[in-house]
C-alpha cells in the first residue's frame, strides 16, 4: 500500500513538481501539514473525497482540526515523537466533515515544502477493517462459548486424521482433556471393532468425494467403558478447493441406542412369541384392518408372511359363509369387536384361503382399547377342520357300531332260539335211550348216552348265557318282579347244589336270619345268579366249606347275599378281570377246571338290572367272598350295556373222569389228554384194535404212570395243566428206560411247532381217524393189532 506512493526522500527532494500528479491522483487520502502551524499546506482528492472537506476548507484548518478534541494529548505527542524523524507510523483516530469516526493507519515523512518544514502524512482507512475483525471476534466469542456448552462434540481434524480443534464435551464423553488430545489421532478412543467403520467413513471425505457421512461407534472412556457415538463427518475445503480436513460433531447415542434394542429385543420376543403359539393370532385396526399376523395364522390362510398386513381381514378371508352366500361386515362378529367392543367367541364359521378353498375355525376375537378409545381387535383363531372331521367320523362309526351291535344281538337271539330246539331233542333222546335196559346196550354205550345228556345240557346252559347276553345287550332283557322270599330261594339253590360236594370234603352251609321279609326282585334271575356264584365257589374249592350268608337290616330286610368260599382265591389284579366277559382268573382255569368265563359277567349285569350290586374279595389261597349288596329294583330299568361285549352262564360242574382202564390183554397205551372226553374217545378207539388202555389228565401224571407200568405207547396231548405236553416229551426222551417208547402227539399243533416234537413217533391233528389210529398202532406196535 504504502508502495503506490513515491518514496519519501524523492518528495522531499526538489522534485516536488514532478512527484505532485501521483501525489494528487493517489487513491489513499494524503496531505502535508506545516511543522510549525500545523496548518495544511496541500491535501489529495481522496482525502477531500474521504473526508468530505474542499481543498479550500483543509488549507484553512490545521491537522488539529480533524481530531477529536479529546484526542489532541496523543496528537502532541506524535508530533513530540516525530521531531527529527524521518519515518513515523501511527495509529491515529480522525473524524470527517459530517462528524463520523475514522480508524486510520498513518505514515509520515518529513518535506520541504515551498521552504517550509512540512510532513507528509499518507492515511490508510481501517476503520470497515477493524470493525470486522472486532465484529468476528466477538462473533467467534458467542460461537466458542455456544460451542463449548454444547453437549455435543464439535471437531475438527487436519488431512491427516489429527485433531485440530474438540470442544469440551470431548472430555465429558471420553475423560480426556482437550489440550492433551489435540494433536493426537482420530482413531485413538475408538473400540477397535468399531474403527473399520469410521477410516471407511472418513477415507472417501479425505480424498475429495463424498459430501458427509453418518456413522456410529463405539469411544471409550477413560474411566473404563464406553458410550455409542453417532459420528457426523463433513470435509472442510480452503479457498482452492482441495480437502484440508474434517470437521463434525460427536453425539452420545447409547441411551438412545439402548431404547431402540430394547425395543428391537421387545418386538422380536413378541413376535417369536406369538409365532410359537399353536393358534393363528392377528391384530386389527378400528376399520378392521390387519396389522400384524403370526405365521401360524398366515400359514393357515395359506398366505405368505405379511401378505396380509394392511388388507381388509373381513374382503379378504371371511367374505362368504360356508354355503359361499355373502356374509355382510355388518354381520361379522369380529367386525363388531373391532366398531363397538363386543368381545365374541364363535366355533362354527369358515375362513377362506388364498388358493380359495376354506377351513373350518373356531375364533376369539377381543377387542383392545388404548385409554377409553377403542383402537382394534386380537383374534385368535384355530384351525378345526381336522377335528370336525374326526367328529363327524366318530359319529358314522358309532352309528355303525350301534347298529352293529344291535345286529349281533339280533342275531345271537335267534341263533340261541334256532340252537336250542334241537338240543333239546338231542337232550331228551340221549336220555330216553340211556334209561334203557343194559341188555339192549352195552355198559360203555349207555355211558356214551350220559355222556350225551350231559355235554348237550352244558351246551344248553352255553346258549342260555348267550341269549341272556344277547338281551342284556340289546336292551331287551325283562325282569319278572315279585316278591322273593330269599331264604326259600337261597335254600331251594343250595338244595340243588348240594350234589355236587359228593366225594369231596366241601361243607355247604347257609346263614339265613330269622323273620326275613320278602325282597322285591326276579326270582328266576335271583337264582341264575346264586347257581353261578353257588357253583364257582364249589368248583372253586377243594376242600373247606362254602357258605352262603343272607344279611338283613333291623326291620328285616335283606340287605346282601354272600357266598364265601375256602377256595383257591383270585389273585388281586385280576379281581376286576374276571366279571368281563371270556375273562378268568388265570389262564389255566378252563384247562382245569373248565368254563368260560362268561357266568360273573352276566351275574353282574342282572344284578344292576335288578338294582343290586356284586362285587368280589378274594385272598389267593385262602378264599373268595362274592357279595350281592341288594338294593331296590329302578323304577324304570336302564338299558344295561355289560362292561365288555357278552356275558353268560351258570354252568354245570364237570369233575374230571376217573382213569378209563380196558381189562383187556395186550400191548398197553398211556393216553395223556386233560378232557376227559377226548381221552375216553381216544382209549376207545385203541382199545378196540386190541391194547390194554390207561389215561392220565395231567403232565405229572402221566410221567408217573409211565414210570410206573412203563407202556408201550404213548399218546399225548400237548396243551396240559402245569407241565405242557412238550415237558412230558422232553422228559420221556431224556428218560433212560422210556426213550424208546413210541411217543404220538395228538393235538391241535401248528407245524411251526414241530421242531420242539423231533422226538415224537408221530404227530396226528385232533379230531383223530380210527383209520389214523390204525395206521399209528400197525406202524408202531406191530404184530399186536387185530
Ligand atoms: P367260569 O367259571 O365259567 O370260568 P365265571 O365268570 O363264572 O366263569 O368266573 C370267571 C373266573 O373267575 C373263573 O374262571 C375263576 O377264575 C374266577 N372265579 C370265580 N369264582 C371264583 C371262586 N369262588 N374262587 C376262585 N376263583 C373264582
Amino acid at each position: 500500500m504504502h508502495s503506490e506512493i513515491p518514496p519519501p526522500d524523492e518528495l522531499s527532494s526538489s522534485a516536488d513538481e514532478r512527484y505532485r500528479p501521483l501525489f494528487a491522483l493517489s487513491p489513499q487520502p494524503a496531505w502535508v501539514y506545516d511543522r510549525a502551524t500545523l496548518r495544511f499546506l496541500e491535501v489529495n482528492e481522496a482525502a477531500v473525497q474521504h473526508y468530505g472537506w474542499s481543498r479550500e476548507e483543509f488549507l484553512a484548518m490545521t491537522i488539529r482540526d480533524i481530531r477529536e478534541p479529546a484526542a489532541n494529548r496523543l496528537l502532541d505527542e506524535m508530533l513530540a515523537n516525530t521531531e527529527g524523524v524521518s519515518h513515523h507510523s501511527a495509529t491515529s483516530s480522525h473524524r470527517t466533515r459530517a462528524g463520523r469516526n475514522l480508524h486510520v493507519e498513518i505514515s509520515s515523512y518529513p518535506l520541504d515544502f515551498l521552504g517550509r518544514a512540512a510532513r507528509m502524512v499518507l492515511v490508510h482507512d481501517v476503520t470497515d477493517r477493524d470493525a470486522a475483525s472486532r465484529a468476528l471476534a466477538a462473533s467467534e466469542e458467542k460461537y466458542r462459548t455456544v460451542i463449548e456448552q454444547l453437549r455435543d462434540v464439535f471437531f475438527r481434524t487436519d488431512p491427516d486424521g489429527l485433531w485440530t480443534f474438540l470442544n469440551q464435551a470431548w472430555t465429558t464423553l471420553t475423560g480426556h482433556r482437550v489440550e492433551s488430545t489435540i494433536g493426537t489421532g482420530y482413531l485413538a478412543s475408538v473400540h477397535p471393532s468399531d474403527r473399520r467403520v469410521l477410516l471407511d467413513a472418513m477415507g472417501p471425505l479425505l480424498s475429495g468425494e463424498g459430501d458427509s457421512a453418518v456413522v456410529e461407534a463405539r469411544y471409550f472412556h477413560r474411566a473404563g467403558g464406553y458410550r455409542w457415538v453417532e459420528v457426523s463427518i463433513y470435509p472442510t475445503r480452503d479457498e482452492s478447493g482441495i480437502v484440508s480436513g474434517t470437521m463434525g460433531t460427536l453425539r452420545d447415542v447409547t441411551e438412545r441406542r439402548a431404547a431402540r434394542d430394547e425395543r428391537q429385543r421387545l418386538e422380536t420376543n413378541i413376535r417369536q412369541l406369538l409365532d410359537a403359539s399353536s393358534e393363528g393370532i392377528y391384530g386389527l385396526d378400528s376399520e378392521g384392518i390387519i396389522t400384524f399376523i403370526n405365521s401360524r395364522g398366515s400359514g393357515m390362510l395359506g398366505y405368505d408372511g405379511a401378505e396380509l398386513v394392511g388388507k381388509s381381514m373381513h374382503e379378504v378371508t371371511h367374505h362368504s359363509r360356508d354355503d359361499r352366500s355373502p356374509y355382510p361386515l355388518a354381520e361379522c362378529p369380529i367386525y363388531r369387536a373391532v366398531r363397538e367392543g363386543i368381545p365374541c367367541e364363535v366355533s362354527d364359521e369358515v375362513m377362506w384361503r388364498k388358493d380359495g378353498s376354506s377351513i373350518q375355525v373356531e375364533y376369539v376375537a377381543s377387542p383392545v382399547r388404548q385409554g377409553s378409545r377403542l383402537s382394534g381387535a386380537v383374534v385368535n383363531i384355530r384351525d378345526i377342520t381336522a377335528r370336525r372331521q374326526t367328529e363327524l367320523e366318530l359319529i358314522v362309526a358309532r352309528d355303525a357300531a350301534e347298529a352293529a351291535s344291535r345286529a349281533k344281538s339280533d342275531f345271537l337271539a335267534r341263533m340261541s332260539h334256532e340252537l336250542r330246539t334241537p338240543l333239546n331233542s338231542i337232550i331228551g333222546f340221549a336220555n330216553v335211550l340211556g334209561k334203557n335196559k343194559p341188555d339192549t346196550m352195552t355198559e360203555d354205550q349207555l355211558s356214551w348216552c350220559t355222556r350225551i345228556a350231559t355235554n348237550g345240557l352244558h351246551l344248553l346252559g352255553l346258549i342260555n348265557d348267550i341269549l341272556d347276553l344277547s338281551k342284556i345287550e340289546a336292551g331287551r332283557m325283562t325282569l319278572e318282579l315279585s316278591d322273593v322270599k330269599l331264604d326259600a330261594l337261597v335254600r331251594d339253590t343250595v338244595a340243588e347244589l348240594e350234589g355236587q360236594t359228593r366225594d369231596r370234603p366241601v361243607l355247604l352251609r347257609t346263614t339265613v336270619p330269622e323273620g326275613l321279609e320278602p325282597l322285591r326282585s326276579d326270582a328266576a334271575r335271583m337264582k341264575q345268579v346264586l347257581i353261578n356264584l353257588i357253583g364257582n365257589a364249589l368248583k372253586f374249592t377243594e376242600k373247606g366249606e362254602v357258605n352262603i350268608v343272607v344279611e338283613s337290616d333291623a326291620s328285616g330286610r335283606p340287605t346282601l347275599v354272600s357266598v364265601r368260599d375256602t377256595g383257591i382265591g383270585i389273585p388281586a389284579d385280576r379281581l376286576d378281570a374276571i366279571f368281563t366277559v371270556f375273562e378268568q382268573a388265570e389262564s389255566t382255569t378252563s384247562r382245569r377246571f373248565g368254563g368260560t368265563g362268561l357266568g360273573l359277567a352276566i351275574s353282574r349285569s342282572l344284578c344292576e338290572l335288578m338294582g343290586h350290586h356284586l362285587d368280589a374279595q378274594s385272598a389267593e389261597g385262602v378264599g373268595t367272598t362274592m357279595t350281592v349288596r341288594l338294593g331296590s329294583v329302578p323304577d324304570s330299568s336302564p338299558r344295561l350295556t355289560p362292561a365288555v361285549g357278552m356275558p353268560v352262564i351258570a354252568r354245570a360242574f364237570t369233575p374230571s373222569d376217573p382213569l378209563a382202564m380196558s381189562e383187556r390183554e395186550g400191548p398197553l397205551a398211556l393216553v395223556v389228554d386233560d378232557d376227559p372226553d377226548a381221552r375216553l374217545l381216544l382209549g376207545q378207539l385203541i382199545a378196540e384194535e386190541g391194547c390194554r388202555v390207561v389215561g392220565a389228565e395231567s403232565g405229572i401224571e402221566a410221567l408217573s404212570l409211565a414210570r410206573e407200568l412203563m407202556p408201550d405207547i404213548i399218546f399225548l396231548d400237548l396243551h396240559l395243566p402245569k407241565i405242557s405236553g412238550f415237558d412230558v416229551l422232553r422228559i420221556l426222551r431224556a428218560d433212560e428206560a422210556l426213550q424208546n417208547t413210541p411217543v404220538v402227539i395228538v393235538s391241535v399243533v401248528g407245524k411251526e411247532s414241530h421242531p420242539s416234537l423231533a422226538g415224537a413217533a408221530e404227530i396226528l391233528d385232533k379230531p383223530v381217524s380210527r383209520e389214523q389210529v390204525v395206521q399209528v398202532l400197525e406202524r408202531w406196535l406191530p404184530g399186536w393189532v387185530r
